[in-house]
């Protein structure tokens, strides 16, 4: 029988109907809409319509779009001192800085200077060391929509076998903590895997986020389970998964298809996060007496 094909936009959508609701509490606790700053470096076209969606999308749920776009040119001491703004500012609870950047900047010194309690997109060391370590803390977007994509089939990831392919640090090894932190048992496969068939077949959830097309066939996927396609993978045939859809489709329990699985989650957890981000600012401000 074919599998339960997961609808992530329907998915993405109930997250923002609960962000809404959230945004709209929230703002009447503090006075003021929570905030996102976005940092838009250049003129990359693909940069431009991400971050243009985003901040449509912070419209959309009320919270408030604070965003700059400074010119390509931009020193990365320049870069550095906006950062710093944004991090003092009581009006941003979250900031996103779009990345690629210039040649002339080192993301990694960009990224390493977010504050921590304002980085959205979960990409600093002390987001990924609060996560490995199982603390509190934000958590990368894509991984988080891909617990909420596996809640919305009443996946409960405890005791179960959980494989994922790719280890990188958006994706791969933030799922990796996420599964572990659910109770499930994790193994990562990477490109040097001896049988990466063998190891998929055991999963009961297989998470595929290697950015290969089709890598993962039918005959990998164990019958029943719950197949999660990250990959977005542009190809002759159009836009591809990591999965070869049709044939894991008639053998998986449930999976998403790629475009309008994955995808359309990721910025819904980034208005989520940004909402955590404004209650953890404010609950740390009321803690210490500081107005918030
Ligand atoms: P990456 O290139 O940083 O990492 C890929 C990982 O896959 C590596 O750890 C590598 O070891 C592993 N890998 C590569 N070939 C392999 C093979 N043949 N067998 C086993 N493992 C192999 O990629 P990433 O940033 O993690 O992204 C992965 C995919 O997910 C890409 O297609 C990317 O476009 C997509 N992605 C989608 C979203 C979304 O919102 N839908 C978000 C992030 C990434």
């Amino acid at each position: 029988m074919a599998a339960t094909v997961i609808d992530g936009k329907a998915v993405a959508a109930s997250v923002c109907g609960r962000v809404r609701a959230e945004v709209e509490e929230l703002t009447a606790e503090l006075g003021r809409p929570p905030g996102l700053a976005t940092v838009l470096v250049g003129d990359d076209p693909a940069s431009a319509i991400y971050v243009r969606r985003k901040r449509e999308a912070c419209e959309e749920v009320g919270i408030r779009s604070i965003h700059h776009e400074p010119d390509g040119s931009i020193s990365q001491e320049d870069l550095l001192e906006l950062v710093g703004e944004l991090n003092d500012s009581d009006e941003v609870d979250g900031i996103l800085v779009q990345l690629p950047l210039p040649d002339q900047i080192d993301s990694a010194v960009i990224v390493n200077s977010l504050d921590p309690d304002k980085d959205v997109d979960g990409l600093t060391p002390i987001s990924a060391g609060r996560l490995a370590r199982g603390e509190p803390g934000l958590v990368p977007c894509t991984p988080q929509g891909i617990m909420e994509l596996l809640a919305s089939q009443g996946v409960d990831p405890s005791g179960r076998e959980a494989v994922i392919v790719g280890r990188s640090n958006l994706v791969g090894r933030p799922v990796f903590s996420l599964l572990l932190g659910a109770n499930a048992t994790v193994t990562i496969c990477h490109s040097r895997t001896r049988d990466l068939g063998e190891v998929c077949r055991r999963a009961e959830i297989l998470v595929a986020a290697a950015g290969q097309p089709r890598l993962i066939t039918g005959d990998m996927v164990r019958p029943g389970a719950t197949v999660i396609d990250v990959g977005t993978n542009r190809t002759d045939d159009g836009l591809v998964g990591d999965v070869d859809f049709d044939a894991a489709v008639e053998v998986a329990g449930a999976i998403t298809p790629v475009p309008g699985g994955v995808g359309p989650m990721t910025i819904a957890m980034l208005l989520a996060n940004t909402v955590e981000a404004a209650r953890l600012r404010h609950k740390a401000a009321a803690t210490s007496g500081r107005p918030s």
